[in-house]
């Protein structure tokens, strides 16, 4: 179960998502097609695109970087990923969101940046005062296909409810979703692994029903703190979205009803309309059709709410591809006017909450099991001694 205990807070700034664009290089198919390229990239934010010389198709987007196919993984990770990580661990819920065409390496950039944001979960409380701190690392993951939310870490369990805080319109929680606890970073990652990368290279079938369906990895932080009393709750969303190609380019499967056909469409249309909105009107009493979507109601906090978030556009230079390319590009321009609220999730009086009496019942455990192990060893100890002056004795008669 998520629990979120954001407090709305007037005074805080209004930041705008940050939106990056990666390109991968040019795949087969299109090479088969073309070798134009119809993107060129004026400088380190900017790039235009055209088709030849045809004006009408000329357009400049601004973002806040391009990653070209040569771009170093850790620099793509420190410009996307690595504050968010970091304000996570402060305390506050952030999404790292791939949006773009299939094919184009949402699934390979997820797959790419999760292992280091792992790693940077651990190691960022791995430098915490140990005797003050206390965490726990739980994660889940959900994938969405036509408007089913279902639980990938225990697949018998299908179609879950989400529930939304009456007081608070963008706090949400998905009923009965398995969240796993961990305490290692191979562990986490394994789960990751099993629950997500297994799952897209086991078979084409598979590929390309994980294609049509989006996938989101949660990792919620908690930690306590003993001195203060107070629990700092994190989330992270990382989000690998169905491809955003529309429905008459999949060859939808046989046998399905156009009303089937249209659910598998239906969260990414709800989420075109909610970034729309949010582009146009920033301000919170406007409409936005949040509700329209399972996807739209999960991302409600991270889009228009009080999270932190990266979105990443993924596509092609290829010809080949321009119009899916440009209805990317534009996807991300709207994105790029959304801006958040970030809210710091700290509760008081901390040692009132279940999972904080949980943690603090065990952490009491291990310290009388450590005792008792100290106790066992000094006994060892003392006995080793005495065999030693035995064996002594026996040498030297
Ligand atoms: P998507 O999830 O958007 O449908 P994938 O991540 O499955 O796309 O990528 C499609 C193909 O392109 C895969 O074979 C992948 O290895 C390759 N690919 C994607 N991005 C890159 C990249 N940046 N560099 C090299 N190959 C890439
Ligand atoms: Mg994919």
């Amino acid at each position: 179960m998520l629990n979120y205990y954001n407090r709305p807070n007037k005074r805080i700034p209004l930041i705008y998502i940050n939106v990056f664009c990666r390109f991968r290089p040019p795949s087969e198919l299109e090479l088969e097609h073309t070798s134009n390229n119809c993107i060129t990239i004026l400088s380190p934010k900017q790039l235009l695109v055209r088709k030849d010389n045809n004006l009408d198709i000329q357009q400049d987007y601004t973002f806040d970087g391009l990653f070209l196919p040569r771009t170093p993984l850790d620099q793509i990770y420190t410009r996307t990923t690595k504050q968010i990580v970091e304000n996570v661990l402060m305390g506050y819920n952030g999404a790292v969101i791939c949006y773009g065409q299939t094919g184009t390496g949402k699934t390979y950039t997820m797959n790419e940046i999760t292992p280091l944001a792992v790693n940077q979960i651990f190691n960022g409380i791995g430098i915490g005062d140990r005797d003050n701190e206390i965490f726990k690392i739980e994660v889940s993951i959900i994938e969405i296909y036509k408007e089913q939310v279902n639980d990938v870490l225990d697949p018998k369990n299908t179609n879950l409810n989400l529930i939304e805080n009456k007081l608070k319109r963008k706090n949400l929680t998905i009923e009965n979703l398995t969240s796993m606890s961990v305490t290692s970073e191979n562990e986490l990652n394994d789960i990751i692994y099993k629950g997500t990368i297994k799952r897209n290279t086991n078979s084409t079938t598979m590929r390309e029903y994980t294609a049509k369906s989006h996938n989101i990895i949660i990792i919620t932080i908690y930690r306590y703190y003993k001195d203060k009393n107070i629990l700092r709750t994190g989330t992270l969303y990382l989000c690998d979205l169905e491809g955003s190609e529309k429905i008459t380019k999949m060859n939808p499967d046989e046998g399905e009803s156009i009303e089937e056909q249209k659910l598998v469409n239906k969260s990414l249309s709800a989420l075109a309309s909610v970034v729309q909105s949010l582009s146009v009107k920033n301000d919170t009493t406007f409409h936005v059709p949040y509700r329209d979507s399972k996807l739209t109601r999960i991302l409600a906090e991270y889009l228009g709410g009080s999270a932190y978030t990266t979105l990443i556009l993924t596509c092609t230079q290829n010809e080949y591809n321009l119009s899916e390319t440009r209805n990317t590009l534009l996807f991300g321009e709207r994105a790029k006017k959304i801006r958040n609220k970030p809210v710091i999730n700290i509760e008081q009086n901390a040692d009132k909450n279940p999972i904080i009496k949980e943690l603090l019942n065990k952490r009491i455990e291990e310290e009388n099991n450590m005792d008792e192990k100290d106790k066992i060893k000094q006994k060892f100890e003392n006995f080793s001694i005495i065999i030693l002056v035995t064996c002594n004795d026996i040498i030297f008669k």
